[in-house]
């Protein structure tokens, strides 16, 4: 009776959360497999995990939004181009044999011992990664100055700091949860406002959603990340930028405030209080009570290159719904 009890619950459970249960069972296999690919090659050149990790992650961010790049499939995100994988004056770019790249000057090994360097390979690129990485050095400078060499942008060596010292901290790799930004409780209001011309001054479009709420009303943090701007900016009054792993980069502006304690290269967590909703900007440092309190909030995405708005709308939208089911 009672395992007939257990089955009948299962089945249940399978038929009200068929797709939702299968789904996320396989992404936190991902994660498993991804940590373990990465601890081992931790092993093999002593550069942290999370580093290679924050690589990675890095990499597929961008391959996410770069049309002239293939889309990340494997495990691994590393993308080499066949030119620097096989060597410059390699006549064969799609060349897989260690030695021959060896001797024309390219980055790609064979990561797996299967005496074969291929740029495809998920072991191959990323052992090829590390191992770049690792000839300057394992430490926080060196793998810095590794990565600037490599990317030779300064906002990408801090981006991937950044997504390192966020693995490192949580010690795991699904950081994606989010949260809406200010309480359900909260009396709040927003419309889908997305491209139309800006209510208080400016030549540009409004990027970004503004949530009416009280003055004082708790923002939170919308998201796992690093506070990577808080400050004064004319339009944007007192405001404060935070950016995660996924490649999205939040912003809040207008607040009546910070919270205390709250500095650039703080780690934060979906739901961190980080400020107070206000009507700040438009004006010298301290300007305020231009227009009614509301929080802007902007979301921005990074190619390697430049960065550009995207709506936030139907991401608040369904931030607000999940954490209205999960009460
Ligand atoms: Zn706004």
């Amino acid at each position: 009776m009672k395992y007939l009890k257990t089955f009948i619950a299962m089945i249940v459970l399978f038929a009200l959360l068929p797709s939702s249960s299968s789904a996320s069972e396989k992404g936190e296999d991902v994660y498993a497999e991804r940590m373990e690919f990465y601890k081992t090659i931790e092993t093999v050149t002593l550069v942290p995990w999370y580093y290679i990790a924050a690589v990675d992650q890095y990499e597929r961010n961008i391959r996410g939004v770069r049309r002239d790049l293939p889309k990340a499939e494997g495990l691994s995100g590393v993308y080499f181009e066949p030119m620097k994988w096989s060597g410059p004056l390699n006549p064969n770019q799609e060349d897989d044999n260690p030695m021959s790249i060896t001797l024309f000057n390219g980055v790609g090994i064979d990561g797996n011992g299967d005496g074969k360097a291929l740029r495809t390979d998920d072991f191959d690129a990323l052992m090829t990664m590390a191992t770049y990485l690792q000839s300057y050095g394992s430490d926080d400078d060196n793998l810095k100055i590794a990565l600037w060499n490599y990317y030779k942008r300064d906002k990408t060596v801090s981006i991937i700091a950044e997504i390192a010292k966020l693995y490192k901290h949580f010690g795991r790799l699904n950081l994606t949860a989010h949260s809406f930004p200010v309480p359900l409780r909260s009396r709040h209001s927003y419309r889908n406002t997305w491209g139309d011309a800006r209510g208080w001054g400016g030549r540009r479009i409004h990027e970004g959603t503004d949530i009416f709420a009280n003055y004082g009303v708790p923002v939170m943090a919308t998201c796992y990340g690093i506070v990577e701007m808080k400050g004064w900016n004319r339009y944007g009054g007192w405001r404060v930028g935070i950016r995660d792993i996924n490649n999205t980069y939040h912003y809040y502006a207008h607040l009546s405030g910070f919270s205390k304690d709250l500095k650039v290269g703080q780690i934060v967590e979906p739901g961190t209080v980080i400020g107070g909703v206000g009507s700040s900007g438009y004006g010298p440092p301290g300007t305020s009570g231009k227009f009614p309190p509301h929080l802007h909030y902007g979301m921005y995405k990074d190619n390697g290159y430049t960065e550009w708005s995207f709506d936030p709308y139907p991401h608040l939208r369904l931030w607000e719904r999940q954490m209205r089911s999960k009460r």
